[in-house]
């Protein structure tokens, strides 16, 4: 028969969800193995997500800077090239480094990583089909935890074959700088992507159903980042359905109407990037084997405490509810450890920060204020714009600003949202001012060293209830 290998825990997938739990539970005592099928720990995140995608924002930010924006920084250089090949390269130097990084970790701490693809035999039995075609062994656990992730969600009738027509898997791995790119989906993979392309010379179109870019971000900073990047050279189509996409040969033919009166368009594009989102992933799982519950979104159904209906096995991730982000799988991975080991855990669910990586990055945590008005809550905000803050002028980067809102009786901080340099950063200060229960007085109350662009943080802060000393 099939050999058996028994462990305290279980855990499918080594994304962001999957390898933070194997870690945490190994460092509890448990004995714990991780599955994961893809040749390489990390997951999306790590493999072609937010890593690769932060290499190609930064190298092509540097780029554009040197190409654009030295003249007036007494900065004279010479030529300037692109290297697309080498572009690629320190993108996969430093994924291969960081999910090694991970594979080390693993053994540091003792986790038993099998490298092949999971699904279930019963609901304490997992198979597990080596990816070097060596025998399958049944992987027997107390407890399982799911973190399967999730895969682009497909276009109907648009045909991906990641060359001309690619997912954000596709976008990340183009060999040659296209000169023209459209983009289906305004949200934040989609901009992303846009501004790596455009930075270098692509001609870049984003088409969006909805009548704003930015799925989620505060109105406000929606239409700023819009503008912003507009005068970096991006075209918006907004209010536009893509009706057709097809390949022609090395182009592709796109054709689009108005949402408001049908009026019909087409454009054509080396390259069409589908961005509509993501959805969950549990192809092959053999979920239903166990008869987990699965939702019309395709997402495993939990309750507060991960647990799936069979409660020894828990779900974690973009493969079930909630914001599809690393650090949200991340928190559920040791939250889902401590469910098993102490019985409670613990997440706040209202304090996840967004980050989207352009230049000047968007950031923002917390409450939006279409989201409280819709609730009714009353409440009021402070807005310091970059362009009177001392270290943004001194760095010749000025555009955005810090918003706060805040509860209209009591200052206490309910979102913050951030448009401008470092903004990923800077909304780790906002995220512990919401966790400790802050007011917007305790914000500006703290001293913020000189000169830097926190100190625009403050003053934002400080305008909820009083005048700004700097603007
Ligand atoms: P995943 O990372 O998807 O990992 C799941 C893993 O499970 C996969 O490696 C898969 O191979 C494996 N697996 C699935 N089924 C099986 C099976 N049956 N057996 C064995 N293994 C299996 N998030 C951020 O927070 N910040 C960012 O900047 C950011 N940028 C992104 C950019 C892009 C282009 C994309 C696509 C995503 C980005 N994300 C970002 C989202 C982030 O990648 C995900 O939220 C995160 O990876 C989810 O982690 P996870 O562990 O739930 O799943």
């Amino acid at each position: 028969g099939v050999a058996t290998k028994e462990h305290d825990i279980v855990v499918i997938g080594g994304g962001p969800g999957g390898y933070v739990a194997a870690i945490k539970a190994a460092q509890e005592g448990y004995n714990v193995a991780c599955i994961e099928k893809r040749g390489a720990l990390g997951g999306t995140c790590l493999n072609v997500g937010c890593i690769p995608s932060k290499s190609l924002l930064n190298n092509t930010h540097l780029y554009h800077t040197i190409k654009h924006d030295t003249v007036k920084r007494g900065i004279e250089v010479g030529e300037v090239n692109i290297n697309i090949a080498k572009l690629q390269t320190a993108k996969d130097t430093v994924v291969k480094q960081l999910t090694s990084g991970i594979e080390s970790l693993f053994k540091k701490n003792g986790v038993t990583y099998y490298k092949g693809t999971a699904s279930f035999v019963d609901a304490n039995n997992v198979s597990f089909a080596p990816t070097d075609g060596s025998e399958e062994t049944i992987l027997k656990a107390k407890d399982i935890i799911i973190a399967t992730g999730s895969e682009p969600t497909p276009f109907p009738g648009i045909q991906i074959d990641e060359e001309r027509i690619v997912s954000s898997t596709g976008a990340l791995a183009l060999k040659e700088i296209p000169k023209k790119m459209a983009i289906i989906g305004g949200g934040i993979i989609g901009l992303e992507m846009a501004s790596v392309w455009s930075r270098i010379g692509t001609e870049v179109t984003i088409i969006e159903f909805q009548n704003a870019i930015g799925a989620g971000m505060d109105g406000e900073v929606a239409k700023t980042t819009q503008k912003l990047l507009t005068k970096q050279g991006l075209k918006f189509m907004l209010g536009t359905k893509v009706t057709k996409g097809v390949r022609e040969g090395e182009t592709v033919k796109i054709e689009v109407e108005s949402v408001k009166d049908g009026k019909k368009s087409e454009l054509d594009a080396d390259v069409l990037l589908v961005a509509i989102g993501r959805r969950p992933y549990t192809e092959g799982l053999g979920a239903e084997k166990v008869g987990l519950d699965i939702d019309n979104r395709g997402r495993l159904v939990i309750d507060s405490e991960f647990r799936t209906k069979v409660p020894h096995i828990r779900v974690i991730g973009d493969v079930t509810f909630g914001a599809m982000l690393a650090h949200k799988a991340e928190e559920e991975g040791i939250a889902a450890v401590e469910y098993i080991k102490n019985g409670h855990g613990h997440i706040n669910y209202a304090n996840i920060p967004s980050v989207m990586y352009s230049h000047p990055e968007v950031a923002w945590v917390g409450q939006t204020e279409e989201q409280l008005k819709e609730a009714g809550i009353k409440y009021k905000t402070g807005k310091f714009p970059f362009i009177a803050n001392s270290r943004a002028k001194a760095n010749q980067d000025t555009d955005g600003f810090v918003k706060f809102i805040a509860e209209a009786e009591t200052n206490r901080v309910l979102g913050v949202h951030i448009i401008g340099p470092n903004a990923g950063e800077m909304i780790a200060e906002a995220g512990l001012a919401l966790e400790y229960g802050a007011s917007t007085e305790d914000v500006a109350r703290t001293c913020h060293a000189h000169p830097t662009l926190a100190e625009a943080f403050k003053e934002a802060a400080l305008m909820t209830h009083g005048k700004a000393i700097n603007f």
